[in-house]
């Protein structure tokens, strides 16, 4: 079996923190018979329900087809942390897409932060929205890299991270 579905029970969200402690979400009755819609949108995950969402308050008619359960895929089961930028460091994406680019993606990730934040604090104020996370390293080669990266973050792009050691992360 594909490793990536072996905590999976088809239409069950994964045995997981939210599983355990949110209410269980109602069932969405399946798609029958014909629907006419503007847009039809596969996977009720965070980027089909934003776009669904974006679309529907510009007027247009969406339907929403999910395989399993709303949340079902990685954003049922994720960290929840509202971090900067991507999974590469920001210094990689400048050496494979040059300054403009790297610039552009650091900004496009800024703005859906403070989408969230917006959301949040207009629809969802239960959700407790606090940004910021931790990033962990394995060894302490990385943590040189570490070192590097967040000096250049704080150079290049204002953006403040402070570096734990172990003991101050377990207290974290
Ligand atoms: C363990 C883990 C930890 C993470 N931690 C963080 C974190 O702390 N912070 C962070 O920002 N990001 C984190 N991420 C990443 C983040 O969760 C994902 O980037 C995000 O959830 C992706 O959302 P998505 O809607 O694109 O995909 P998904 O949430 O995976 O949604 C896709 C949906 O499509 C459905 N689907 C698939 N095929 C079909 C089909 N043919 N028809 C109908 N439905 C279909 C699936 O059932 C699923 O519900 C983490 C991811 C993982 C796995």
């Amino acid at each position: 079996m594909n490793p990536l579905y072996r905590n999976d029970r088809p239409g069950h969200h994964a045995p997981s923190w939210y599983a355990a402690s949110l209410p269980e979400a109602p069932p969405r009755p399946a798609l029958t018979g014909a629907v006419a819609a503007d847009v039809v949108i596969l996977g009720a995950g965070f980027t089909g329900l934003w776009a669904a969402l974006t679309l529907a308050r510009a007027g247009r008619r969406v339907v929403v087809l999910e395989a399993h359960r709303v949340g079902f895929g990685a954003s049922g089961r994720n960290g929840g942390q509202v971090q900067s930028g991507f999974n590469k460091p920001q210094s990689w994406l400048e050496a494979q897409l040059g300054q403009t680019r790297a610039r552009a993606l650091w900004d496009l990730s800024e703005a859906g932060k403070a989408q969230l934040r917006d959301f949040c604090a207009a629809h969802a104020p239960e959700a407790a929205f606090r940004p910021g996370g931790a990033h962990g390293e394995y060894n302490a080669a990385d943590m040189d890299h570490l070192r590097a990266e967040v000096d250049h973050m704080a150079r290049h792009y204002g953006a403040h991270a402070e570096i734990l050691d172990r003991d101050a992360l377990q207290r974290w």
